[in-house]
């Protein structure tokens, strides 16, 4: 069964993806099923997507009620459920109003598009991003992103982007030029490889933000949604430190909907009227079905206080990966995290693998055997992304499926 559909994959799906050889049937709740029968554990959340996990029956049940109400409409009109998402978005931030998309790369446009506009007066256009950064894979996204490999083979790119080195607040200063118009930072790389911003850095850009009158532009597409145990990452990063500190836009994916494809940007009162009407839009953003699904979700989520599952799993897997890594120094190099957003610096060069690939996919290819799932990162990161509602004992289960596989490889 799955060699069939993988063969049909060869012939008719385009092949931009490195995709493994595992065909997915089914889900439910942080396990998934392959075709062959096979059970996994999945911690890799389809890379902090399903944060309520598969198969969630109260977001099914949102689905199909919404469905069989009223399943589009576009933006020329109003309905309650976006009314009902953009509030709920904008009181876990700051007065503000939101944008919907359908993707994180289109939450990244609006943020650049936000920022262009503003400057376009004064001639300014330039927007500062990290080094090693991730905001997506249109031509502006992979322009804005900080990893040449995105970009190799698409000049020309979007031109207006410079790169500094993340956490380096004296490197962000030095790449101001009169053109600057905003800085946009991932609170915490994701596809970078799971490097935390510090609060030292957040402070330094908003202080220099509002020094040099930038927009500090926030994706929050991976790290955001609780996974790290606030909403947002910052609000866990700054904890106590945080006084009146906010981005000027904040960009949401991935977990917002949950596995339902959308996004959302939250800009702050200041600057709501630069994008007018006219100035941006979306067929199929923030409709119906994908509010309902939200708004199910923040409810879930605040009900059963997965803000604090999502911190007290964190710190159990990350007090059992230290224990690890004690043990098996050859395997486990480093760890880096918040809450449920886990990266683990894994060592490479074993004999038992094909050192012709990445560290990291070979570990993820060896945890796959083990009944498995997480996702690489960079060349030598396992990233565990999990769902919010994990119970101790499935990150258990996970924790030995991880341990029996490390035994395994460098034996
Ligand atoms: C995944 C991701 C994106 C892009 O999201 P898509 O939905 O794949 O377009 C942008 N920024 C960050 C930080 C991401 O992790």
């Amino acid at each position: 069964m799955s060699q069939k559909i993988i063969e049909r994959f060869k012939q008719f799906v385009a092949p931009t993806y490195g995709r493994f050889p595992i065909t997915l049937d089914r889900g439910e709740g942080a396990y998934v099923w392959d075709t062959d029968g096979k059970r996994y554990l999945d911690l890799g959340g389809g890379i902090a997507v399903n944060c309520l996990g598969h198969a969630n029956a109260e977001i099914a049940r949102a689905l199909a009620e919404q469905s069989a109400k009223l399943m589009h409409c576009t933006n020329f009109y109003h309905f309650e459920g976006q009314a009902q998402l953009a509030e709920g978005l904008a009181k876990r931030l700051g007065q503000g109003r939101v944008f919907f998309g359908n993707s994180g790369a289109e939450a990244s446009e609006v943020m650049f598009k936000l920022a262009r506009r503003l400057g376009q007066g004064e001639g300014r256009f330039e927007i500062i991003t990290a080094e090693n950064s991730f905001h997506g894979r249109t031509m502006a996204g992979i322009s804005a992103s900080g990893q040449k490999k995105l970009k190799d083979g698409f000049a020309p790119l979007l031109e207006g982007f410079a790169h500094a080195p993340y956490n380096d607040i004296d490197a962000v200063r030095s790449a101001i030029t009169p053109a600057t118009v905003a800085v946009m930072i991932e609170g915490i790389q994701g596809e970078g490889g799971i490097r935390p911003a510090s609060a030292e850095y957040l402070l330094g850009l908003r202080a220099l933000c509002d020094e040099r009158n930038l927009l500090l532009l926030w994706d929050g597409v991976q790290c955001g949604h609780f996974r790290t145990g606030s909403f947002q990452s910052f609000q866990a990063i700054l904890g106590d430190q945080i006084g009146d500190f906010l981005p000027d836009a904040v960009g949401m994916a991935k977990a917002l909907g949950g596995g339902f494809p959308m996004s959302a940007v939250w800009i702050s009162e200041k600057h709501a009227d630069v994008l007018g009407p006219g100035t941006h839009g979306s067929t199929f953003g923030g409709n119906p079905l994908a509010c309902a699904v939200a708004n199910k979700i923040l409810e879930v989520i605040d009900r059963d206080d997965l803000a604090a599952n999502a911190r007290a799993i964190g710190q159990f897997f990350l007090d059992k990966l230290v224990r690890l890594r004690e043990k098996y120094p050859t395997a486990i190099r480093e760890l880096r995290g918040l809450g449920l957003m886990i990266g683990i610096e894994m060592g490479g060069r074993f004999s038992s693998f094909d050192n012709s690939k990445p560290a990291a996919v070979q570990w993820v290819f060896a945890l796959h055997e083990a009944g498995l799932l997480t996702i690489p990162a960079g060349s030598s990161v396992v990233r565990f992304l999990p769902p919010l509602n994990l119970t101790q004992e499935e990150a258990q289960d996970g924790l030995d499926l991880f341990e029996q596989t490390i035994q395994k490889v460098i034996e």
